[in-house]
């Protein structure tokens, strides 16, 4: 208001002084902008189907969640150019079609990228899709390997798991999955660094963890560190059949070195930046 007066009396004096008057107070438009208002975690939920769910959770910036039977998180993120970054996939290449149809219907065509933080099924599971549709898919040199080395062992692991007749669907489907390497890969020490217009993100390996080639995939304009499975979002440990119980709470101390508000486990609802001291709190208890 006062703002406007001022540009008022500016106006009947001196129109130049006006325009730069203008540009320093901003249009009411730009106010209402939500951007601009802190938003809580939920903003907007998008059911695709019975199993796979959007939130809107920021701006731009989407949890996806798939339950297949058991739910685990991706990420999608609007950068400032435009692209549209995936990080993990549904798990399996159905869903991460239907995920895209959604974000073309949501966005238009886009460019798209995606990027793997582990070679479990829940972190890839979707890539023969991606791959068929010319989408670069980043991952770890290990990630790659680990996917041919201990992909039938993961496969055996999983289809245990899903032999009561109520997971007969998932049972087929996770038998039937095509387990696809990243085909973009980069050093697991040196990490990845990628620039979309004036936004960056960062692939960052802290040491082994629930699988000894999780990475992080920070995105430090808008403070989300996207921590995957290594960061626990429920009050379980969760499959430790390739995790190093050991190194594990040494690997998620080095993440306090981000400067994060939001932070997306690879399952759970919470967001919140209290999840590392929460994974340290279940990792001790496990370890007892
Ligand atoms: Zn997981």
């Amino acid at each position: 208001m006062l703002c406007e007066t001022n540009l008022y009396r500016k106006f009947l004096v001196f129109l130049p002084v006006l325009m730069v008057m203008m540009g320093a107070c901003g249009s009411p438009q730009a106010a209402a902008d939500p951007v601009e208002t802190p938003v809580p975690f939920l903003v907007e939920r998008f059911d695709l189907d019975s199993n796979l769910t959007v939130r809107s959770v920021q701006p731009g910036v989407y949890v996806i969640t798939h339950s297949f039977p058991w739910p685990a998180n991706a990420a999608l993120v609007e950068m400032d150019d435009s692209t549209l970054v995936l990080v993990d996939t549904p798990y399996t290449p159905e869903a991460t079609k239907d995920l895209l149809a959604w974000a073309e219907a949501q966005f238009g065509e886009r460019e798209i990228i995606a990027i793997n933080t582990g070679f479990h099924y829940d972190n890839l599971g979707g890539n023969s899709y991606l791959i068929e549709q010319g989408i670069p898919v980043y991952g770890s040199d290990l990630t790659a390997r680990l996917v041919e080395e201990r992909g039938d062992e993961m496969r055996a692991l999983t289809l245990s798991w899903l032999e009561a007749p109520q997971y007969q669907r998932y049972y087929e489907a996770h038998r039937n999955l095509p387990y696809t390497p990243p085909d973009h890969l980069f050093a697991l020490d040196k990490g990845l660094s990628l620039q979309f217009g004036a936004e960056s993100l960062e692939v960052y390996f802290p040491g082994p963890t629930h699988s000894p080639d999780n990475v992080v995939v920070y995105f430090p304009v808008r403070k989300i560190l996207f921590a995957g499975c290594m960061v626990l979002g429920t009050d379980k440990v969760g499959n430790t059949s390739d995790a190093d119980l050991a190194a594990w709470p040494e690997s998620i101390r080095k993440l306090y070195q981000f400067d994060f508000e939001m932070v997306i486990p690879g399952h759970g609802d919470r967001l919140d930046d209290g999840l590392l001291a929460h994974t340290l709190d279940i990792l001790a208890e496990y370890g007892q």
